[in-house]
């Protein structure tokens, strides 16, 4: 907390704090082992308003900087990564909406999605189209006041549980990413599937869903902002959504550097808590120092995307790239230091190692981070 300047950010912070000990902590586990979606704690946060933290004011929400909704998902992630991803799938759904979309689709979708009423998706990824999304196979051709789509979407957070999905399509293959459109599509719609509910290494309780589409119609009203430019929304959500990464590996981190504290100073080896070797103690030291930089970083790329900064690209990309290896290289000194006990499903340590790996690879992995940043740098 002492990274934070306002006293209002702290006060969010020790409320969600509070919330996450009473109600996240004890659902974590069984959320791992039982690989369901946490309604009730969907719930909680719906009533907290953390749903709404990327929706303005106007448009029914509590936004009050992009630094926020880092802060609500550090505080989940230190306990659930699962959970944190609740409320990271709702900005990162909306997002686009709020970068490209009319006036009037920010008046429509935005109060339903602040609420909590619908969960909102974010469909790029393809089977055939990952890292280069320019590569995608979704089209969406027009007809009459109508867009037909047809495709396959892949890895979508809450996918299979999502309302609505922003989507992503070429409405003209032939100009490459400067084709791409951006749909608001409501999961009800005839011809939209849930194709496959993926079974994973970590994260198991967020779902992650392949989405299928056959000529399914959208109202060329529910078209985002204009035609052809998809990418570049697409791109720039990414840019916001970064240091949010940042935030759930800052805040995973550091609920295993405090597991491991408290292991340390309670397990005893050759007479003396294990702390106490200066082996130990000084993987500790370079945990937190590690955890507290990747912080500064995060909260720095997160006020820079606040005042839309011409570094913002840059520093979002850094923030995640360094927060992510810090939480698997936290996280598995953790289990470490843990011992033979850190390696039993007993203890939370392996789940947090788990859950850290997808931090490297989703939003863009970690080389694709590298490649933002070495564009940036030679550019
Ligand atoms: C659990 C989960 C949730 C996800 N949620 C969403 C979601 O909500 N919405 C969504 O749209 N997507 C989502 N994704 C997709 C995610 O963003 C992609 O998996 C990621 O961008 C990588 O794409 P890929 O898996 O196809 O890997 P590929 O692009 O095939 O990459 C394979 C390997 O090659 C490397 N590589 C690729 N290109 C280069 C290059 N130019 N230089 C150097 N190395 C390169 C990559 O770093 C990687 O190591 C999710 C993924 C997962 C696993």
């Amino acid at each position: 907390m002492y990274l934070l300047n306002s006293k209002e950010q702290k006060m969010f912070v020790g409320q969600l704090r509070r919330m996450v000990e009473d109600k996240v902590w004890p659902r974590a586990a069984e959320i791992d082992e039982k690989e369901e979606f946490p309604w009730d704690l969907k719930k909680i946060f719906q009533d907290m308003g953390l749903l709404g933290l990327a929706v303005p004011e106007e448009y029914g929400g509590n936004r009050q900087g992009h630094l926020y909704t880092c802060l609500a998902v550090e505080e989940i992630a230190a306990a659930c990564v699962s959970s944190s991803l609740i409320v990271q799938g709702q900005a990162l759904g909306w997002e686009p909406i709020l970068i490209g979309g009319t006036e009037e689709q920010k008046k429509k979708y935005g109060p339903m999605v602040a609420s909590g009423e619908k969960i909102i998706s974010y469909g790029l990824t393809e089977p055939g189209a990952g890292s280069d999304s320019g590569a995608m196979a979704t089209r969406a051709v027009k007809k009459g006041d109508r867009y037909v789509i047809n495709g396959t979407k892949c890895f979508i957070t809450n996918g299979p549980v999502a309302d609505l999905i922003t989507l992503f399509a070429m409405t003209d293959a032939s100009k490459g990413v400067k084709g791409i459109s951006a749909f608001v599509v409501p999961a009800e719609v005839s011809g939209f599937s849930v194709a496959k509910w993926e079974k994973k290494m970590g994260i198991k309780g967020s779902p992650t869903g392949e989405l299928v589409f056959e000529d399914v119609e959208v109202p060329a009203e529910d078209l985002i902002g204009e035609e052809g430019k998809g990418f570049v929304y697409a791109m720039k959500t990414l840019d916001t959504s970064r240091p949010v990464i940042g935030a759930q590996a800052c805040g995973l981190a550091r609920g295993a550097l405090e597991l491991a504290i408290k292991y340390a100073k309670e397990r005893v080896q050759f007479g003396r808590p294990i702390g106490n070797f200066q082996g130990i103690g000084w993987m500790l030291a370079d945990m937190a120092a590690e955890v507290d930089a990747a912080r500064s970083l995060v909260y720095q790329a997160a006020r820079m995307v606040d005042e839309n900064s011409p570094e913002k690209s840059y520093l979002s990309a850094c923030s995640k790239l360094i927060a992510s290896d810090v939480a698997m290289r936290v996280t598995t000194n953790a289990l470490q230091i843990a011992g033979g006990y850190g390696y039993m499903r007993e203890y939370p340590f392996e789940r947090m190692m788990r859950d850290a790996k997808i931090t490297q690879v989703y939003e863009g992995t970690n080389q694709i981070m590298k490649l933002i940043i070495s564009r940036e740098l030679l550019k």
